[in-house]
């Protein structure tokens, strides 16, 4: 991501607790930050529901939700309240005791899902590692194989730690990080012949395949829905090799898509499935979870200082219930459909810019054709001038990621901001 334009001079002040006023200016912060993102000249400081406020005090319609985590948007109630209690009785102390909130937490996870067992830990990188390394595990001590191999997609995302970034199936990830995590192995998304090529390919001599790693819809890759036929064949193909099935839901997973788990669109259970963003709806939670057959982590294999603590897990729960009324999961679809819809008005405007309209719930995706003239960062940062917040999902596509819980004067409003952004950007 390059950053939007030339950061502004002036400090600002910011208000703070106690009282006190912050004050904030864009280059004391590039100073003293490490340059490993390129931010948009906006300093956030204050939410509520789907708007957010900048320092000067310009409002923006929040369509990123601190990119498809801010399940109930900005200072919703319940979060506050589950925030508040938690704090004020006990946020941390260690996986030496049990945990009353993460018990309870594992207990919902697991009735609302088709795993058996959970693990905690911090985001969405780490609970991808645990599940590398419990491939591992299984692969040398179930399968009996010595050089385990994982086989993931190309254009898939699984984080940023050594073993994720070498997991994820892009070499722009990659530049510069070699020698990368031995252990993996990429083939193209959707392509069922590929992947029945790769497995044939890895298996002889002690090189075999333990795993497949998948997203039901790759995100951060260009929000690519899965093919029903080939996750079903996937999921064939395991049950057949002994293979496990690995599903990163930590951007599709709960609710986002509009139903809990991203793996239900696609009429298959994973083995092992991962989740994180959306779960803390922005407190900072990740969770690894299996079915029983595969739950072979013992004491020492594994561990996080953090995961699973009374605060997170608190805040957590707090997202599970909002996430089982009603019409929780009923606006998610309907908000959905009234975007794409709108959406698919815009992009028959512009057919010389805009190819598709893609995406499940409220996880969606304006794609561009390889010819646009425009770019999906100039959209996203023409889209800031109109008061409207997205984010890119590659050079050609722009993501769109309110909080689940937007209305639909909300989608209106966005999609009006968008026109406006469009007509500005492309002169015909
Ligand atoms: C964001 C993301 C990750 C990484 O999560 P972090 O919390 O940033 O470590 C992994 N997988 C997918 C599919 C993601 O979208």
């Amino acid at each position: 991501m390059n950053p939007v334009a030339t950061v502004p001079n002036s400090s600002l002040t910011v208000p703070n607790h106690s009282g006190l006023e912050l004050v904030f200016s864009y280059s004391d912060f590039d100073a003293h930050v490490m340059s490993t993102y390129g931010r948009f000249p906006l300093a956030i400081v204050r939410g509520d529901g789907c708007r957010l406020w900048d320092a000067e005090g310009t409002e923006y319609l929040d369509f990123v939700a601190g990119i498809a985590t801010c399940t109930l948007g900005h200072a919703h109630p319940k979060l506050v309240a589950a925030v508040t209690h938690q704090i004020s009785t006990l946020h941390h102390v260690s996986n030496l005791y049990y945990i009353p909130q993460q018990g309870e937490l594992a207990k919902w996870l697991v009735g609302h899902s088709c795993a058996d067992r959970v693990f905690f830990c911090n985001s969405g990188a780490e609970a991808n590692e645990g599940a590398i390394k419990l491939a591992r595990k299984y692969a040398h001590t179930v399968l009996n194989i010595s050089h385990p191999i994982i086989i993931t997609a190309q254009s898939s995302f699984h984080g940023r730690t050594l073993a994720t970034v070498t997991a994820t199936g892009q070499p722009k990830y990659h530049q510069h990080f070699q020698p990368l995590v031995p252990g993996f192995y990429y083939v193209p998304y959707n392509d069922i012949d590929a992947l029945e090529q790769a497995i044939a390919l890895l298996d002889h001599d002690e090189r075999q395949v333990a795993a497949i790693m998948l997203e039901a819809l790759q995100g951060e890759g260009g929000v690519r829905p899965g093919n029903i036929n080939y996750f079903q064949r996937v999921r064939q193909l395991c049950d057949h090799y002994g293979i496990l099935l690995i599903m990163d839901e930590v951007q599709v997973g709960i609710g986002r898509t509009g139903q809990l788990w991203g793996y239900e669109h696609l009429n298959i259970e994973p083995d092992i499935f991962t989740s994180a963003k959306g779960l803390g709806g922005g407190i900072p939670i990740g969770a690894l979870l299996c079915k029983e057959f595969c739950d072979i982590f013992q004491p020492g294999d594994h561990a996080s200082t953090f995961g699973g603590n009374p605060f997170a897990c608190g805040v957590a729960l707090s997202v599970c219930q909002c996430l089982e009324e009603p019409n929780f999961l009923v606006n998610v679809i309907q908000r959905g459909e009234q975007l794409r819809s709108g959406l698919e008005v815009i992009a028959s405007r512009y057919p010389k810019e805009i190819s598709e309209v893609r995406g499940w719930g409220l996880m969606n995706g304006l794609v561009l054709r390889d010819d646009s003239p425009v770019t999906s960062m100039e959209i996203v940062k023409g889209a800031i001038h109109q008061g409207l917040l997205t984010v890119p999902a590659g050079p050609k596509v722009v993501r769109f990621v309110p909080p689940l819980i937007v209305t639909a004067d909300e989608i209106d409003r966005a999609l009006q901001l968008l026109s406006l952004t469009l007509a500005k950007l492309v002169v015909e």
